[in-house]
C-alpha cells in the first residue's frame, strides 16, 4: 500500500512511523511539506528513508509577506531525485479569507514552478472552489486534489484528469456524501492518504494519525465502491505511481 499524503515532519518519530507503516504493508509514503523549513525537513526524511518521497511547497496558510518570493527557494530543493511534486499548495478561504489575493499569488507561483519543472502539483482547497478551479483550468500539468472533500469540484476535475485523494474523513459516519463522491471517481483516478498526523480514520479516530492507518481508509473506499479492498489497494498503488511518476 501507499500513503500519498503524510506530514512526516510533523510527527515526533518519523523513522518509527515509517517502520510501523512498513510492518503494516505500507511500503511507500509521499511526505508533504507545508513551508520552506517544513519542505527542507520533509526532503531530509525522504532522503533518509527508503520508500519515502517528497512533495515540497508552501501551503495557503503561509500566504502573505514574502512567501510568494520564497517559492524560488523550492526550485533547488525540487532538483532532488526524491522530490516528486510541488505542494501542498492551494487556496483556503475558510482559514485565510482575509488574504485571498496573497493566497492566489502564492498558488500561481507554485503552479508555474510545477509547469516549469514538469512536476505534479498537490492541491489543498477549502471554501474556494471557484477560484481553485479557475487557477487549475489554466494549468496543464498533473493535479492531485488532496484530502478531497468538495464533491462539487468533482465534475470539473474529472473533465481535466485530476487525481482525487481521499483521507480519513471519508470514513466518518456523517461522510455519506463524500463516500458517494468517492464511489463515482474512475478507478484510474482515485488515491488514498492519511494526511498524518491529522484526520485519523474512524477505527482509530481521536488518536494521532500515521501512515500505518491508511488501510482503514482504503477499506472504507472499497466498501463505498463495492470493490475488493486488496484490488483497490493495488489499483491505488498503480495510480500513485503514475500520478507522482514514482519508480
Ligand atoms: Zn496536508
Amino acid at each position: 500500500m501507499i500513503d500519498t499524503h503524510a506530514h512526516l515532519d510533523a510527527l515526533e518519530d518519523a523513522p518509527g512511523a515509517v517502520g510501523r507503516a512498513a510492518a503494516a504493508g505500507v511500503d511507500r509514503i509521499v511526505a508533504i511539506g507545508t513551508g520552506i523549513e517544513s519542505s527542507r525537513l520533509t526532503l531530509a526524511i525522504a532522503e533518509a528513508n527508503d520508500g519515502v518521497f517528497a512533495a515540497l511547497g508552501i501551503d495557503p496558510h503561509g500566504a502573505g509577506g514574502d512567501a510568494a518570493d520564497r517559492v524560488e527557494e523550492l526550485r533547488e530543493l525540487l532538483r532532488h531525485p526524491k522530490a516528486v511534486a510541488v505542494g501542498e499548495t492551494g487556496l483556503d478561504y475558510h482559514y485565510g479569507g482575509d488574504r485571498r489575493a496573497e493566497q492566489q499569488r502564492l498558488f500561481e507561483a507554485q503552479l508555474s514552478l510545477a509547469r516549469e519543472l514538469r512536476k505534479t502539483i498537490v492541491v489543498h482547497t477549502r471554501s474556494a472552489n471557484g477560484d481553485t478551479a479557475a487557477h487549475l483550468r489554466r494549468h496543464g500539468g498533473t493535479v492531485v486534489m488532496h484530502c478531497f472533500s468538495e464533491p462539487e469540484l468533482l465534475d470539473s476535475g474529472l473533465d481535466r484528469g485530476w487525481y482525487f485523494s481521499f483521507a480519513g474523513n471519508v470514513t466518518y459516519p456523517k461522510a455519506q456524501p463524500l463516500r458517494a463522491a468517492a464511489a463515482s471517481v474512475p478507478a484510474d483516478r482515485i488515491l488514498a492518504e492519511t494526511d498524518s498526523p491529522y484526520l485519523a480514520p474512524q477505527p482509530v479516530r481521536g488518536s494521532r494519525n500515521e501512515p500505518a492507518f491508511i488501510r482503514h481508509t482504503v477499506e472504507a473506499l472499497a466498501a463505498a465502491r463495492s470493490a475488493d479492498p486488496d484490488e483497490l489497494a493495488s489499483r491505488i498503488d498503480a495510480n500513485a505511481t503514475a500520478a507522482f511518476g514514482l519508480r
